[in-house]
């Protein structure tokens, strides 16, 4: 009788583990673990992709060269390093043009425009 309630727990853990799942009305989340995204509005999916760019480069936000840089330029403005660096990431709408060229070296511009690609449909 109780096999059936753990297999559906066992498949609830994996599921909030896996899936980006938004609880709070999010208009965006970046599952950490499994590296999912899911959006529901573009600049949400810029954001979104700018903590998948930061991860995959290791948490380039806490990295004490970006937050030097980041702090000389005046643009360390929220308090969370990973939330700052997906927020300047889609203020430049994800694109090497628009950052300044200081920042260039922290975002992999590659993947950015794969991931682009991916979660916003040309417009
Ligand atoms: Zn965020």
């Amino acid at each position: 009788m109780r096999k059936p309630l753990l297999i559906i727990c066992f498949i609830f853990v994996l599921l909030f583990s896996f899936l980006p799942i938004p609880l709070n009305g999010e208009d965006g989340i970046y599952n950490t673990f499994s590296g999912f995204i899911w959006c529901s509005q573009p600049n949400a999916c810029i954001h979104e992709a700018g903590h998948k760019i930061d991860h995959s480069g290791g948490w380039v936000s806490s990295s004490p060269e970006y937050q030097r840089t980041i702090e000389e330029m005046g643009l360390s403005i929220l308090d969370d390093p990973r939330e700052n660096y997906a927020a300047l990431f889609a203020f430049a709408q994800g694109k090497k043009e628009n950052m300044p060229e200081q920042l260039h070296k922290f975002y992999d511009f590659e993947l950015s425009e794969r991931l682009l690609k991916w979660h916003i449909q040309p417009q």
